[in-house]
């Protein structure tokens, strides 16, 4: 074991702060990891604020953090294809079972026995994951990723949770040249699913609350864009979309959207609002459209994403904090107010 330099929240009122924490001596399958950047996830909010105690309550002391770039500084003795100085990543998972049909098909996300990066089982020390808001992780070589070295490091990290969220329905629902696709928010998982969805050659409508984000929107690759609170705009829209991605992350109309879709289109949720959304049935049967939701991606989906963003030079738009500021970022998320993902520098963690 030893000890590593962390951010943790103690209780859902608390801030994040300053903490040690311990990691386990390298296994021989280990990857041991210098954190450089680390994205700020809407998601690592909600799990710290405990927002979701029924599906998935935090286990305090809680250290989120599952957008996570760095360099290799050792290995084990069985580790293949990565050594000390390469780039390497992790997202939001850390293990499976690798026996089920889900891992055998290369869908770990879907393994009933997987262990996310933070707030699950810890095998090896006990206690529950930590994750990303640190100087250091050890991690098996299954889940860590290898990074393109063309791309900005710090706009790296978010691709990690934000861009496989998205790159992964759009794969499944087949986002291509010809079809119409609407990204419902324009916060980390939005902007990714516009540069994805316009990478992918579809017509990409923007859906946003927020009228000044309009301009930035049509430069991250959108064909249109539309204010959702302006009820004209959206009923020009009704029944014509293919596929939507929808992450807002607070509760929200989605028959709004339902109605947008054309005959036998698909509405997929992806972000998580504690509360249950309200769905019209006859929003869904008319059109015989269909409501589905989707989480991250697996390993092999994820790094070919991450291969996809190397070739097409795809990364975040991200403003750099220190980790000093992750408290102030959190009440900025909340106001919808980051263009467009916060990734933390762990080189502050340093000084501290
Ligand atoms: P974010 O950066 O905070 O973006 C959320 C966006 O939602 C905001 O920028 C805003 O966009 C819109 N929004 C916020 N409050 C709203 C409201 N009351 N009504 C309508 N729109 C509102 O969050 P994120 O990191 O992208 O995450 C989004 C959601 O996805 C979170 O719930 C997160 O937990 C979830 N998530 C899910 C997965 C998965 O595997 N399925 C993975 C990662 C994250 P506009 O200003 O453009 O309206
Ligand atoms: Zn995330």
């Amino acid at each position: 074991m030893y000890n590593a330099k962390a951010y943790s929240a103690a209780s859902k009122t608390s801030p994040l702060a300053r903490t040690t924490i311990a990691r386990r001596d390298l296994t021989e399958h280990d990857v041991q990891i210098e954190i450089l950047f680390c994205g700020v996830c809407h998601s690592d909010l909600h799990q710290v604020r405990n927002e979701w105690s029924e599906a998935m309550p935090t286990v305090y002391p809680c250290v989120p953090g599952h957008e996570i770039v760095g360099r290799v500084t050792r290995v084990g003795s069985a580790v293949t294809g990565l050594k000390p100085g390469d780039l390497a990543a992790v997202g939001c998972m850390v293990d499976s079972d690798r026996t089920c049909p889900e891992c055998q098909a290369g869908q770990e996300q879907f393994c009933p026995n997987f262990i996310l990066t933070y707030n699950f089982p810890d095998k090896h020390l006990g206690g529950v994951t930590y994750s990303g808001y640190s100087d250091s992780i050890v991690v098996d070589q299954k889940f860590v990723l290898h990074v393109p070295n063309n791309l900005d490091l710090a706009g790296v990290a978010p691709l990690l949770c934000a861009g496989i969220t998205k790159y992964s329905p759009m794969r499944h629902w087949g986002v291509t040249r010809d079809k119409k696709v609407g990204i419902v928010s324009l916060g980390g998982l939005g902007h990714m699913g516009v540069k994805f969805a316009h990478a992918l050659g579809a017509h990409v409508v923007v859906f946003t609350t927020s009228p000044n984000k309009k301009e930035d929107a049509l430069r991250l690759g959108a064909d249109e864009v539309v204010v959702s609170k302006n009820a004209e705009e959206m009923e020009k829209h009704t029944g014509s979309f293919d596929f939507i991605l929808d992450a807002v992350s607070a509760d929200h109309d989605i028959n709004a959207y339902i109605n947008l879709l054309r005959r036998d289109g698909n509405l997929t949720l992806v972000g998580a609002p504690n509360k249950p959304l309200a769905v019209a049935a006859f929003a869904l049967i008319m059109g015989r459209r269909s409501l589905s939701g989707s989480p991250i991606g697996g390993i092999k989906e994820t790094q070919e994403m991450l291969d996809f963003c190397g070739e097409h030079n795809i990364t975040a738009d991200v403003e750099v904090i220190p980790i000093q500021k992750v408290n102030e970022a959190y009440e900025r998320l909340l106001k919808s107010d980051v263009k467009y993902r916060f990734s933390i520098d762990m080189a502050s963690l340093k000084s501290e």
